[in-house]
């Protein structure tokens, strides 16, 4: 049970629940390749079936921790965070976003959208997922979309989700890790076919890395 101070600090975003926090090399979409300090956060109802971090869903299986020891564990390594989870825009991020900036270092979020953006953002990746869209709010913001595929009927959604993001986002179709050897030969040609798409895998499953 959180008591009324540690809620009053979760509130102004100087609390949040963590999950895990590691310095890696981002594997996925337009910044793929890139050294990046990784803050994982609790809480998700989005509900993807095929998630590979259901352990995240319940944020209160993550302890509060004070935003400003996790910045000061990103100074220690990084130069760009990126902010995930579960879903981040659960929480406010804008004292995290706004010290790390402060300090700097560059901010990055994959988020699903399905809450309220908060924050100062170098750089966002939108998610959408069917059970929970978007707000509509946050599409014009999106430096990135990224759609994962799990099967044909996928790239429908995809279309409908681009329809909404402005010319100059990034457009990504991402295989489920569990179906890509099924979905990858008709992301190839569907990337072939429509061109203003691009392919992103996860680059740090096949390098074994977090
Ligand atoms: S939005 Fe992300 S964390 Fe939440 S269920 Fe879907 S894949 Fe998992």
């Amino acid at each position: 049970m959180i008591n009324k101070s540690t809620q009053e600090l979760i509130n102004k975003g100087e609390m949040l629940p963590l999950m895990e926090e590691f310095y890696t090399i981002q594997g996925e979409g337009f910044h793929s390749g890139k050294a990046a300090y990784f803050i994982r956060i609790g809480g998700c109802d989005v509900g993807c079936h095929w998630c590979d971090v259901k352990e995240s869903w319940n944020a209160d299986l993550h302890p509060p921790t004070k935003t400003d020891t996790i910045v000061e564990n990103v100074k220690k390594y990084a130069k760009t965070v990126v902010v995930t989870g579960g879903e981040p825009l659960m929480w406010n991020l804008d004292y995290i976003t706004n010290t790390l900036q402060n300090n700097n270092i560059k901010t990055h979020i994959e988020t699903s959208g399905a809450y309220t953006l908060s924050g100062k953002w170098d750089w966002i990746c939108l998610s959408p997922k069917k059970t929970k869209l978007p707000l509509e709010t946050i599409y014009q913001k999106a430096n990135e979309l990224k759609i994962i595929i799990v099967n044909k009927n996928d790239f429908k959604f995809a279309e409908e989700q681009a329809s909404k993001v402005t010319g100059n986002c990034e457009l990504y179709l991402q295989p489920e890790w569990s179906k890509r050897e099924v979905m990858i030969p008709f992301i190839v040609d569907y990337v072939m076919k429509n061109p203003q798409w691009k392919i992103s895998l996860q680059t740090h499953k096949y390098l074994n890395i977090p």
